[in-house]
């Protein structure tokens, strides 16, 4: 079958990918030059499969009620009276109850504990380079209350299995450089992920596009922005792209926040919100006792990961931004936090600024489905703050959607509504 994919971000590239194994005829469009030039490319480069608290729940609202008048805090919201916003954000508030959060919670794990069977397999068998570590991921906390929410929030959804609990002195131990927040605030302690991981998400999807392209024989076409989508009513008949009118026979959405003014443009119309997050990355060698392990500072919503000699500080919601320039006041903020957090951090030197616009849907759910109103349509988007970490499995399932083999254990995505 043919298939043209929208989107060389690492949705569009892990589902070529599966889709070209699987002996499609695949074709990669972009409007960029290479692969991961959109939010896929200065994340926060962590791979983790465990942290699937997704972003409608009640701490999170409470946090966002307690920072919207503060413009110096890691949450803020924009442009609240726009009516596309507000419809978002009454789904988004729904799916907040407890009762909702936690089935979303325990629905993103089976997706998440998928992708990184997905994960292991694709290193042994396609020996792709992208700085993978796998040490594990550090979630400190301030407070033992904070501590505490947090194993009880992982007990409910089942899976205590997937951490150890460090106290502060464990917690130091693991990464000493972490004491320098009890000269400003408190340690209460850790939760130590061993099997998450963390490397170069921008280096994985690159190199993941040039298997494709040189193994798999998927074709790609850079430079070319798609300017709509072209319909009978019943399906799609055609991508009209700067490199002219592109056919297949089925199309598969990948174009992440960007891309949804096309589909507006064929009256499908997804409930996802940009959720904007920034990122600076340093040179380790010019960082002080720079951390040596994967962190999450989930209070401030920021984290820490070492990709060969650079480190990546990433984080932050700016919820209903679809803008992405780059704040410098945010960075700043970041670089204080950063900081606050690490002893004798020492300067940060930013080696490069970015922002990206995370594609975030109203349950924290991805949509990977069949859009009905064209049955030649597929949807593969809305990972939120996962994508990366979600992506193979995303593009498997998405293969199994095309191929009507959807596994039971995953068929609440076809009931997932936007
Ligand atoms: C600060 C921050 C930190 C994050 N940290 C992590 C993390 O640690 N781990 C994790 O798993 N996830 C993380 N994420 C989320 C992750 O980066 C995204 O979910 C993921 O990159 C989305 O991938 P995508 O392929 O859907 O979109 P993109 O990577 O944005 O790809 C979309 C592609 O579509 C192309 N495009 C758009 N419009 C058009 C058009 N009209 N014509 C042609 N091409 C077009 C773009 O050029 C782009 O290449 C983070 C996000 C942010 C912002």
């Amino acid at each position: 079958m043919k298939i043209l994919i929208l989107g060389a971000g690492v949705i569009g590239v892990t589902s070529a990918y599966y889709l070209a194994k699987d002996g499609h005829d695949v074709t990669v469009i972009d409007a960029n030059e290479l692969p991961a030039m959109g939010c896929s490319y200065g994340n926060g480069c962590q791979l983790s499969f465990c942290h699937i608290e997704p972003w409608a729940n009640k701490s999170f609202i409470i946090n966002i009620l307690k920072n919207i008048f503060f413009c110096k805090s890691s949450i803020s919201i924009n442009n609240v009276a726009s009516k596309k916003f507000l419809c978002w954000l009454y789904y988004f508030f729904i799916n907040s109850i407890s009762t909702n959060a936690i089935r979303n919670s325990k629905n993103l794990y089976k997706i998440s504990s998928y992708s990184r069977e997905l994960f292991l397999k694709i290193i042994a068998e396609e020996n792709i380079d992208f700085n993978f570590n796998n040490k594990g991921i550090l979630h400190f906390f301030r407070s033992d209350n904070e501590l505490q929410k947090a194993i009880s929030f992982y007990k409910n959804i089942g899976i205590s299995h997937e951490f150890e609990i460090l106290n502060r002195d464990q917690t130091l131990e693991k990464e000493p450089s972490l004491s320098q927040i009890e000269v400003k605030s408190s340690l209460a302690g850790a939760l130590f992920f061993k099997n998450d991981y963390s490397g170069n998400c921008k280096l994985f999807t690159r190199n993941l596009a040039n298997i494709c392209q040189n193994k798999y024989k998927v074709k790609f076409i850079y430079n070319s922005k798609i300017n709509n989508i072209f319909t009978n009513k019943k399906k799609i008949t055609g991508i009209n792209t700067e490199s002219g009118v592109l056919y297949a026979d089925n199309y598969v959405y990948a174009l992440g926040y960007n891309g949804l003014d096309l589909l507006k443009g064929i009256n499908v119309i997804p409930k996802i919100s940009a959720i904007k997050g920034y990122s600076i990355s340093s040179d380790i060698a010019n960082i002080n006792n720079c951390p040596k392990i994967a962190i999450c500072d989930t209070k401030n919503r920021i984290v820490y990961s070492r990709i060969d000699n650079i480190y990546r500080i990433a984080g932050f919601a700016e919820i209903n931004n679809n803008n992405a320039n780059i704040d410098l006041g945010k960075i700043k903020l970041i670089k204080n936090i950063a900081q606050n957090s690490f002893q004798n951090i020492g300067k940060i030197n930013e080696k490069s600024k970015w922002a990206g616009l995370r594609p975030v849907s109203f349950n924290s759910l991805p949509i990977i489905k069949c859009e009905k109103k064209y049955g030649n349509l597929y949807i593969n988007t809305g990972h939120g703050s996962l994508g990366w970490t979600l992506s193979l499995a995303s593009g498997m399932i998405l293969n199994f959607l095309i191929a009507n083999k959807l596994p039971e254990r995953f068929a609440f995505l076809k009931k997932n509504k936007y």
